[in-house]
């Protein structure tokens, strides 16, 4: 069942503004597989998009925000990933003659999702997944300091070594090196 969806005959040339609920519900089923969640804890996400008629097209624009939660890719905790982006496609009648992306609009074609709808209703489920999955870096992390899984020390080398307190260790690094202590660890 589709979640987003306008009705073409409420969108004008002046447009008509939108504003979902991005529901965890929505977000678990669309994201299955994928490796990427809702944010259990977080507040639900929003859609917020105006659509106006560009001849026989729609314009949809707009922003997606939600909080993400993936595997973060050196610890395997959770990495949570707020998005917040825009979003913008035309859209053209399925059988319409396709037109270039009219002059006047500040975007680029590159910055368009090109797509089609049938009938007399725009569904943006797939746009707001893809948009959303696009903000998930490839490399997830939990904190931008994660060190990853706890190295033992036989190949770490000695704690003092990577103490703030060594002499020889420089200033800057002592905020990063103080992080140290502080990551859980598997035992
Ligand atoms: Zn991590």
């Amino acid at each position: 069942m589709a979640e987003f969806v306008l009705e073409v005959r409420d969108i004008t040339s002046a447009g008509k503004s939108y504003d979902f609920t991005v529901r965890r519900e929505w977000l678990a089923s669309v994201l299955e597989g994928t490796g990427v969640g809702a944010h259990a804890d977080a507040p639900e996400g929003h859609l917020t998009v105006k659509a106006q008629t560009q001849g026989v097209d729609v314009l949809v624009y707009g922003r997606v925000s939600s909080t993400l939660v993936t595997e973060c890719s050196r610890c395997l905790e959770d990495a949570v990933i707020p998005v917040d982006t825009e979003i913008a496609c035309l859209l053209t009648a399925r059988g319409a003659d396709l037109r270039p992306v009219p002059d006047e609009l500040e975007l680029t074609p590159e910055d368009l999702d090109r797509d089609f709808f049938t009938g007399d209703r725009i569904v943006l489920d797939d746009a707001v997944r893809e948009n959303l999955l696009l903000e998930v870096p490839i490399q997830p992390l939990c904190r931008e300091t994660c060190e990853g899984i706890a190295v033992p020390e036989s190949i770490s080398g000695p704690a003092d070594l990577r103490s703030a307190e060594s002499p020889g260790v420089d200033p800057r690094l002592a905020p990063l090196l103080s992080l140290v202590g502080k990551i859980p660890t598997e035992e």
